[in-house]
């Protein structure tokens, strides 16, 4: 059943949600067709400027791009073609969301959606609190079963980077994405109520330097013994970022590696993409001997132009920070650390966490001349 009526109170709605993100969700699956059911709360469903109905338990709603269009249809009923539609929540709710084409596990997300049309593809965009996102990205990065310290210092890293760049997707229509471009968040509903908890602790809190602007934060899984320069991931350094001994992560689960490769497979790449000087019988006999006691940006010699970067990626290692040896046809690697390690070393900070550092003292040691400051008060 649908009722012309045009009405403001679900743009006011949107409008007075203080803080609230507007995050691109399913953008990397091309989505077709996708349905909306009730998972929580009370919902309201407008398509342009009709209300379509309520979306209550056991109701949903499909839509599918056709011709540039949104085709709806409320509990199976065709509603017509429309470029926009809104889902918004009366008070706390949440929607599960099934995309029907490609088939996706159904995930589930809390507050509002606006559907719509951009540049021929469908653009589902979950507007959401900054406490609702932050548990989601929390649960996505970090896990359950952390202590809550260490939920404290990724909260406050996390609004840090949600607030730095809320406009980094202006473009496509949202401010930040779901991937690792931006954080992940990847809604499950899941988390527990620790990380709410400490999401609701540390509200408001951001990292920032001595003129009270936003530190752009970094963390990655372990860095390995030593955080490492920004330089050698990205060219640039980074303000704030520096390298320095970590010795809270290197008893950790992922401390340490190691990865064989043939040495023909090894040869191959550094022969054909730098130009290796095989033809030199002692550059050749160093080429599978690289000892990395304290971070470097380069295999072997700077002046051999090959990036440490590159070889992670061409070979799927889990960090740079790795030496090497010959050992019969094979070269094998010894790694420690996992992630690109710049910035916050998430398993150094759930130790210092566990060793009752709290979670301030966690950010300051990880980010050199910042300090944890309330947003609203900048
Ligand atoms: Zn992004
Ligand atoms: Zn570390």
């Amino acid at each position: 059943m649908r009722r012309p009526i045009v009405i403001l109170f679900l743009m006011v709605f949107f409008s007075s949600f203080g803080q609230e993100q507007s995050i691109g969700v399913l953008r990397d699956h091309k989505v077709k067709r996708v349905t909306f059911s009730h998972h929580l709360g009370k919902y309201n469903v407008q398509a342009d400027a009709s209300i379509i109905g309520t979306l209550n338990s056991q109701q949903f709603i499909e839509v599918e791009l056709v011709g540039g269009k949104l085709a709806l249809k409320y509990n199976t009923i065709p509603q017509g073609k429309f470029s926009r539609i809104t889902i918004v929540a009366s008070g706390n709710g949440a929607i599960a969301i099934k995309s029907k084409s490609p088939i996706i596990r159904e995930r589930q997300y809390q507050d509002h959606f606006e559907i719509s049309v951009v540049n021929g593809r469908m653009s589902i965009v979950n507007k959401v609190s900054m406490e609702n996102y932050l548990c989601g990205v929390i649960e996505s990065e970090g896990g359950g079963g952390r202590h809550a310290e260490y939920y404290k210092v990724q909260a406050v890293m996390s609004r840090t980077y949600a607030l730095r760049n809320k406009s980094r997707h202006r473009k496509e229509g949202f401010g930040l994405c779901e991937g690792v471009h931006c954080q992940a968040y990847h809604n499950m509903l899941k988390y527990t109520p620790e990380i709410r908890t400490a999401v609701r602790e540390t509200k408001d809190d951001v990292l920032v330097n001595r003129k009270k602007r936003l530190v752009t934060t970094y963390f990655s899984a372990n860095c390995g013994g030593e955080v490492c320069d920004a330089s050698h991931v990205w060219n640039n350094s980074v303000p704030h970022v520096e390298s320095f001994i970590d010795t809270f992560c290197i008893h950790t689960r992922q401390a340490t590696w190691t990865k064989r490769i043939p040495q023909t497979q090894f040869r191959n790449f550094l022969v054909k993409q730098y130009g290796y000087p095989v033809y030199d019988s002692i550059m050749a006999e160093q080429m599978y001997s690289f000892d990395q006691e304290n971070r470097k940006a380069f295999y072997i010699h700077p002046c051999l132009g090959i990036p440490l970067r590159d070889l992670r990626k061409e070979f799927k290692l889990k960090s740079t920070f790795f030496s090497a040896h010959p050992e019969g046809n094979q070269v094998v690697l010894e790694g420690r650390g996992f992630g690109h390690g710049v910035g916050l070393c998430q398993e150094g900070a759930m130790n210092m966490a566990k060793n009752k550092f709290t979670y301030r003292q966690i950010a300051e040691f990880y980010f050199s001349g910042v300090s944890v400051k309330k947003y609203s008060k900048l």
